[in-house]
């Protein structure tokens, strides 16, 4: 057993006896961590008011072996998210980032980079950045931490690289773009606008997505839906947080 500390965002809390609490984190240095808070529901307790959905915090837990719990020791709030008190679509955005990371990632798996993308999402989500792009952005980036991200430039199946001038085939269960003769034949195949898979390309790309926008709401929409079935596809669900959002 040994003391570990490190910083983390809270991903679920649920209830445990009268005052404590199991709380799954995603943490920096650990990856997705769960650990009793004792006595974290009472008034006074070492965790004060850290322990809240989408919370920042600096933790101290006690790493049990392998199949026990940990346990959270201590906890304080680092940066809370203000957001929710003003606008429920970015709480919602909040809650559903942190539906696909702990869909998306397995107990004591540390991934530094996955943790900065969340840490900088939910800080987007926080302030007045375009919830939509920030979600969009946020998919794409973890999909190609944890490489998954559809294949964009080059066919899926057979490697050659997919140039049209007018409509793009995308294969939802091939996991990416499809050529011509690829796509024949093809179940769960879409057909993006260029419009669409430009866009797709600029927010997986670090240094485009940092200035991008969306100029057309019709390719909002349009990539929206791609991502929705993309991450169903990959969860083998439809993510909890999709009916709250409205998406279909
Ligand atoms: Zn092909």
């Amino acid at each position: 057993m040994s003391s570990e500390k490190t910083t983390a965002i809270v991903l679920r809390l649920i209830p445990f006896s009268e005052s404590s609490y199991v709380v799954t984190l995603y943490s920096e240095d650990f990856g997705k961590i769960t650990g009793m808070a004792k006595g974290a529901r009472r008034a006074k307790s070492a965790f004060a008011s850290a322990l809240d959905l989408l919370s920042v915090c600096r933790i101290v837990f006690i790493r049990k072996s392998s199949d026990a719990m940990d346990l959270l020791t201590e906890a304080a709030l680092e940066q809370p998210f203000r957001a929710a008190r003003r606008d429920l679509s970015r709480l919602y955005g909040g809650y559903y980032v942190l539906e696909l990371i702990d869909a998306l990632t397995d107990q004591r798996d540390p991934n530094p980079s996955l943790f900065r993308t969340l840490q900088e999402t939910v800080k987007a989500l926080d302030s007045n950045a375009n919830v939509n792009s920030v979600l969009v952005r946020f998919e794409l980036n973890a999909l190609k931490l944890l490489g998954q991200l559809p294949s964009l430039y080059d066919c899926v199946e057979c490697g050659d690289r997919v140039n049209s001038n007018t409509r793009v085939a995308f294969g939802q269960t091939s996991g990416g773009v499809l050529c011509e003769r690829c796509k024949i034949g093809k179940r769960h195949v879409v057909s993006l606008s260029l419009e669409a898979i430009e866009a797709i390309r600029q927010l997986s790309n670090e240094r485009s997505a940092a200035g991008f926008h969306f100029s057309n709401p019709n390719v909002q929409g349009e990539l929206r839906g791609l991502m929705n079935h993309y991450m169903s596809h990959l969860l083998g669900r439809r993510p909890r947080m999709f009916s709250f959002m409205g998406f279909p």
